[in-house]
This record gives C-alpha cells, structure tokens and sequence, in this order.
C-alpha cells in the first residue's frame, strides 16, 4: 500500500530535552533515579527508560507520587509540577531534576502572572492530565479547569480581570467552541492560546495530508494527549478515518479495505523507530487488501 509519511510528526523539542535531561542524570547518578509519572506519555519510551534504570512512580497525581519514593533523585516530567510537588520533594529530602518542557513552563509563568495581578484564570485541558494539575497548582483557587461546554455554564466568576488559557497540547479546533462560550459568559475575558507549536504543526499537517489519502494511522499511546488530538482533528476537520496505534499489532486489516493511500503520523513522545516499522509493515500490505 502506498504510504504518505506526514511531516512534521513525532519527537518535539520538549520531548527530546526530557530524554537528555533523564539521560545525563542516569549517568552522572550513583543512588535510585525515579521518574514522577511517564517521563513522557508514552509506554515504549518509558519501557526503555525503566531498563536503563529510571524507575517509574505513577500516582493519581504527584504529591501522592512523592510519598512513594524514600530516597534519591526525582525527575519531574515533560507536562510540568505545581509549586506544592517542588516544595515537597525537598522536605522530603529527595534531589529534584526538572525535565518540564519550556513551554509548559511558559504557561505556568502566564497564569502565576495572571493570578498575582489579580485575574481568574479559566484554564481549558484535560481532567486527570498531569499538565493541568500542575498549571493550576500556581494559583489553587484562581485557576478554573474547564473540559467541557458544562464546566463553564458552572463557572461563577465575577469582575473585569478574568482570562482564558489552555494546556498546551489541545487542538486549536477544540478549544475555539469553548473559548467561544466563555466569551459569551465573560465578554472581559482576555485569550491567551497556549497551545505549543509542535502540537499545532503536526495537527495541520495532519489535516492537510487527510485530503490525500483514505486513512490515517497516528502512532502514539493512549495517554499521550497530543495523539489523541491527531486522531480526532483528522476525524474532525479531515474528513477521513483515523486511528490511535501504540504497537504494530493494534493495526487491524479491515481498516484498510479498498484503500489506496495510507497517512502516517505521531505523537510527539513517539518513538522514531516504532513509527518507521509501522510504516514498513503498511509499506508491505500493497496488494493484499486490494
Ligand atoms: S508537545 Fe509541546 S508542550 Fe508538550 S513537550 Fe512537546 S513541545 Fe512541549
């Protein structure tokens, strides 16, 4: 089958700089290295990362996390901490290493801005993803998770300093309908789009490459948000099937049925060398679902 490799795809900076980040610290580490939830959201990365010695503490959330590790270092991953994990790592006497990506780190700069000057922060992301936990840990209180149309017809703020902002690996489609309804609520709302450029490059690309073929694979794990985004945005502005992979064997060969052309892309924490046997093994399929 032909296969129409979607470029740009897979590995961002964030994610790269937290492998470095992980790396360096295995080896310059003689004690127990821990990461604080999945270095990055994605099983095989974090497979491998547990093999080279990094153990994986997941929690429902990272204080709780914390509590499990006795000793050591910890690293904090790609999505970002709350002040309270930092502060905490260090009463417990444990090394912290910060591998949040920067601009994860640069939302949390806004909305800790945001709050200090006075603002009600209605934050758009994804109930149980450690990136809003961390962001709203900034300003508990201040900051308002909404996910969908509900949460913001339940929001009570009041004065003129409200502001709206969003997790960083959303789709802008997504977010526009709800910003939308804030505005509607909060006319004094000020926008401010957090979505990364990473995130907002492989979505287009996406949605363009959607155009040309019948199908589109997005390799990435169930947790890694930014793969889901992929999923949904070909589904959604594409026009087109698409569908989440996390290892060769989820394909399934009736989603190829009379199909010519086959889109390839990847989260941003997927692993180059699984999306290049995906591809292969489409590559090879050519004639046997025709
Ligand atoms: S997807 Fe965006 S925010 Fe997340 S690690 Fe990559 S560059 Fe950073």
């Amino acid at each position: 089958m032909e296969v129409l490799k979607i470029t740009p795809r897979g590995y961002c900076h964030g994610v790269v700089d937290a492998f470095r980040i992980a790396k360096r610290v295995r080896e310059e580490t003689t004690g127990p290295v821990h990461m604080l939830g999945m270095l990055v959201h994605n099983t095989h990365a974090t497979d491998d990362l547990q093999a080279q010695g990094i153990a994986l503490v997941d929690q429902p959330n990272r204080l709780q996390g914390l509590e499990h590790i006795k000793e050591g270092t910890v690293i904090f991953t790609a999505h970002g901490v709350s002040p309270q994990v930092k502060e905490r790592a260090v009463e417990l006497g444990l090394t912290p290493v910060d591998a949040t990506c920067s601009d994860v780190v640069r939302t949390h700069e806004l909305v800790a801005d945001l709050a200090r000057k006075g603002y009600e922060v209605v934050y758009i992301g994804r109930k149980g993803h450690p990136e809003p936990e961390g962001v709203m840990g900034e300003a508990p209180g201040r900051v308002h998770l909404v996910q969908e149309p509900a949460d913001i017809d339940a929001l009570d703020l009041h004065g003129d300093r409200i502001a709206v902002t969003c997790q960083t690996t959303l789709s802008v489609w997504d977010t526009e309908d709800l910003i939308g309804r804030v505005r509607a609520r909060y006319p004094q709302a000020e926008v401010y789009n957090e979505i990364c450029r990473a995130t907002q490059e492989r979505q287009e690309a996406a949605v363009e490459a959607a155009k040309e073929v019948d199908v589109v694979i997005v390799v990435g794990s169930p947790r890694s948000s930014n793969s889901l985004r992929l999923v949904e945005v070909v589904k959604k502005l594409g026009h087109k099937p698409a569908y989440l992979v996390d290892r060769l064997e989820d394909l399934q060969v009736e989603w190829f049925r009379g199909a010519k052309r086959v889109g390839v892309t990847s989260g941003a924490s997927t692993p180059t060398q699984l999306t290049r046997r995906v591809i292969e093994h489409l590559e090879a399929l050519e004639g046997v679902t025709s």
